[in-house]
């Protein structure tokens, strides 16, 4: 059977290649706090826990003492890189001072001469604590928290109770696995911490990143809006599911009405603030699967499937109306702004792009018509 002593030397190799696998993906990716933090974390549990494998192998002098600062340490990281993690303000006012407590009592129990006992006795409390305290931020109610981070919650929450139950049932007293049930379930809870929240917390702070980017890659910074590539790939999706259903889908070029002189009279800041107004004003009368993007300066194109013509008129009218009602910028408060539309449905043969040039067209007699109007495109012409 597996002493402890194996174990703890599999569980310092372990959680010393996660840190030095972190430190290489760190390398090569962009400054990540949380990470960082969270390398240390491994580096300090992964070389306490080589410690007490070495300790009575080697008879290093202070192997021991170096390795309850080390668990501490360790603990007291991983619940520091959660809280960079989640941009918890204010959590080093907390952590630090509990930190400085913690390893205070493993100094004072060191200079009081414990035993190893009594020295494992006062680890595993300030470790289960601390994992108390990780598994509580990570498994809080918190809507849309991602699958990974409650699967890491339930790991912290389950090593927790190991430790707790291991104190609890043999009094934190050290035997083999076959010696108590109890020493079974907190080492392979401790194993577990490793193996799952080693990759974990790698993942999701990727996740985290992979959605920042998405985010970067498809929404219009000023106006929250889809950007040009993300309107044309959602919207041609859109097109093609109308297709296939054979359901109408309708689809408008927007642009906003002597734009240039609200820039030229009262600033670019200020027309950048128009241009959000508008998105916002815009989003407000949209359904849930229209989609709207900003194709460019004050360009916008809007593809609603499944809207009939009559439907689509409807909801440009509501549109154009809404902007030209909508309070003005706070600074352009003598401003009125509009819109001009220029509406078509999108023939089933007939690609996006023709589509588009088409309500382009519309636009423009919409503009030639006096601005603030809708247009209606003139239908495809098919040769017969
Ligand atoms: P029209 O009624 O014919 O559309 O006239 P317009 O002045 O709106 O048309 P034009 O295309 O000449 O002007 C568009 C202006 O939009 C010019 C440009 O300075 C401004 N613009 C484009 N992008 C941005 C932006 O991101 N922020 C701000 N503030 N202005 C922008
Ligand atoms: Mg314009
Ligand atoms: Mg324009």
């Amino acid at each position: 059977m597996i002493d402890l002593q194996t174990f703890m030397l599999a569980l310092g190799v372990g959680n010393t290649a996660f840190a030095l696998l972190m430190a290489g993906y760190m390398r090569g990716a962009a400054g990540n706090p949380a990470l960082r933090t969270w390398m240390w974390a491994r580096l300090s549990s992964g070389l306490a826990q080589i410690c007490c494998w070495a300790a009575p192998h080697l008879g290093l002098p202070l192997a021991e003492e170096f390795a309850a600062f080390g668990w501490v340490g360790g603990v007291a990281l991983e619940l520091a890189s959660y809280c960079v993690f989640f941009g918890f303000g204010n959590w080093r006012r907390i952590l630090a001072p509990a930190t400085v407590a913690a390893l205070l009592i493993v100094a004072a129990a060191i200079v009081a001469r414990a035993s190893r006992a009594q020295m494992t006795q006062v680890v595993a409390v300030i470790v289960a604590l601390f994992a108390t305290g990780a598994a509580t931020i990570l498994l809080r109610p918190q809507p849309g928290a991602p699958l990974l981070q409650r699967i890491i919650g339930v790991n912290d929450a389950l090593f927790a109770i190991a430790i707790w139950t291991w104190m609890g049932v043999a009094n934190g007293g050290l035997g083999t696995f076959d010696a108590n049930p109890v020493y079974g379930f907190a080492y392979l809870a401790s194993y577990l911490l490793m193996i799952v929240n080693g990759f974990g917390f790698l993942l999701l702070c990727k996740l985290k990143d992979d959605q920042r980017m998405q985010r970067l890659a498809t929404i219009d910074g000023l106006t929250d809006m889809l950007n040009r590539r993300a309107f044309f790939e959602r919207a041609e999706r859109a097109r093609q599911a109308a297709l296939r259903m054979r359901k109408p889908i309708a689809l408008m070029m927007l642009d906003l009405d002597h734009f240039k002189q609200l820039n030229d009279s009262f600033g670019h800041a200020c027309g950048d603030d128009a241009l959000r107004l508008f998105a916002d004003t815009a989003r407000a009368t949209l359904r849930g699967n229209d989609v709207m993007g900003r194709l460019g300066g004050e360009e916008f194109a809007l593809a609603m499937p499944g809207t009939s013509l009559a439907g689509a008129q409807f909801a440009a009218e509501r549109l154009r109306n809404a902007v030209a009602e909508a309070p003005p910028p706070a600074c352009a408060a003598t401003c009125r702004m509009t819109v001009s539309i220029g509406l078509v449905m999108i023939d089933p043969h007939e690609e996006l792009t023709a589509a588009l040039a088409r309500a382009d067209h519309a636009l423009y007699a919409a503009k030639t018509g006096g601005r603030n109007r809708v247009e209606i495109g003139a239908p495809l012409l098919r040769r017969a």
